[in-house]
């Protein structure tokens, strides 16, 4: 079994392979100087200045378990027809399957001075601590992107003491598939923390004055910064299933078990394009929980099961001490019943035209927050159906109606 991109996925697909009873070679090739590592604490601990502690398992835990870690290599081809793939060292490696856990690369501004030094991204460790480094307190941090990245390094960057602006080409904040009403709300908390939002505006260049950058607008006008840092998304690497023949898009184009068009290659993870169990359109997830959930499903599949994507989709994001989670698809539904949770939290369920739930979102002070999510998650994932009334009276308990259900 071979597993190109020793990230998240890759990891944890390894070590699934062994727990699905796969006693044959297996070899994890990842182009990172690091063991397979979780990233959410990138954005949010390590700019803090914590210690990292989210690596999956100690290197040797792999040679243990009999898991050949190949780090620091890029795999730059894949021979469908010989069943091999090669390495950049010039080693090719023979496959029974192979799975391509690729993840995404963060996408990179194509404007003037994008390549300046002090113009940051953040997507790797290496890259977390140079950045935890740039924030000093009193420095001037300009984010580009309004989406969760973007937010967290702001939160962080004012956990740290920086100034802090944020940029946002669209007309409010995380535009992508989180309702407008919790939008509104991370608005005004990191407002009330001290960061400039401006919307509708993009940076037309980046330029160097003296020791500083300057940030410039498409109206003239601009920004000082000790650092940027462009938060604008990843572009999936899904180049060398494209280069192997294989159908890509937004991704690496999956069915519902994770298996490309060849039935011996695997796509799992932020490079997947498989079909969403809850609107069968064609859904590529950026979260850990997909991350955890494919690694598995593919892992199981190589192994010869015929598991299926299944679990709705949930992801969480953490800003000062409030959490943002959201699980489903919110945008598939036609309404939206808000429920106060006290300790100034708020959970929307997003309902489709026949009254089930499609998503639900919730934000808040994280203590208040998570008991309460979990329990509408559950409800979700069970299918439970609760008139709208019913869910937006806090009188009313959501155990209960799992208690109902
Ligand atoms: P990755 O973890 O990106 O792994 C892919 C690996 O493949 C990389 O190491 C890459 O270098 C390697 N690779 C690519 N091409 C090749 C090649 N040709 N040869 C060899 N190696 C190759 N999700 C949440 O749910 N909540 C959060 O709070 C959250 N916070 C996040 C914060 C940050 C800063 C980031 C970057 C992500 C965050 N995520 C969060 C998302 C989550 O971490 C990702 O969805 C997850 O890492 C995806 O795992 P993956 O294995 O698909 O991709």
């Amino acid at each position: 079994m071979v597993i190109v991109g020793a990230g998240h996925v890759g990891g944890r697909a390894a070590l699934a392979l062994r727990e699905a009873g796969w006693a044959g070679l297996i070899a994890l090739v990842g182009d990172e100087a690091d063991a397979p590592y979780e990233r959410p604490p990138l954005s949010k601990g390590v700019l803090l200045g914590e210690p990292f502690a989210a690596t999956l398992r100690a290197p040797a835990a792999y040679a243990d378990e009999g898991i050949d870690l190949i780090t620091g290599t890029r795999v730059v081809s894949v021979d469908r027809e010989a069943r091999e793939v090669v390495l950049g060292d010039g080693r090719s490696l023979p496959y029974r399957a192979l799975l391509l856990a690729t993840g995404g690369r963060a996408r990179r501004l194509d404007i003037p001075g994008a390549q300046l030094p002090g113009v940051c991204t953040l997507r790797t460790l290496p890259e977390a601590n140079t950045l935890a480094q740039r924030l000093a307190p009193g420095a001037r941090c300009v984010v580009v992107g309004g989406g969760f990245i973007g937010l967290e390094v702001a939160a962080s960057a004012r956990g740290r003491g920086c100034d802090v602006v944020v940029l946002e080409a669209g007309p409010r904040l995380l535009g992508r598939g989180v309702p407008a009403s919790i939008a509104a709300r991370v608005l005004a908390l990191h407002e009330a923390r001290g960061v400039t939002i401006r919307l509708g505006v993009l940076p037309v260049a980046f330029e160097r004055r003296g020791d500083a950058l300057q940030v410039r607008l498409g109206d003239g006008s601009g920004f000082d910064a000790d650092t940027v840092v462009v938060g604008i998304g990843i572009v999936p690497n899904s180049e060398l299933a494209a280069r192997a023949g294989l159908a890509t898009g937004n991704g690496i184009v999956v069915d519902a078990g994770l298996r490309t068009a060849d039935p011996l290659v695997f796509a799992a993870g932020d490079v997947a394009l498989f079909p969403s169990p809850l609107s069968g359109r064609p859904l590529r997830l950026e979260s850990w929980h997909n991350a955890e959930e494919q690694a598995r499903i593919a892992a199981r599949n190589m192994a010869g099961g015929s598991e299926s994507v299944g679990a709705a989709p949930w992801f969480w994001s953490d800003q000062y001490e409030h959490q943002l989670q959201i699980a489903g698809d919110p945008t598939l539904g036609v309404q939206a019943v808000a429920r106060a949770v006290a300790g100034d939290a708020q959970i929307d369920f997003h309902l489709d035209a026949a009254g089930r739930m499609v998503g639900i979102a919730g934000f808040g002070p994280g203590g208040a927050l998570a008991k309460e999510f979990k329990l509408a998650r559950t409800l979700f994932e069970r299918g439970v159906t609760a008139d709208a009334q019913r869910l937006a009276d806090p009188e009313v308990k959501l155990k209960s109606l799992l208690a109902r259900a």
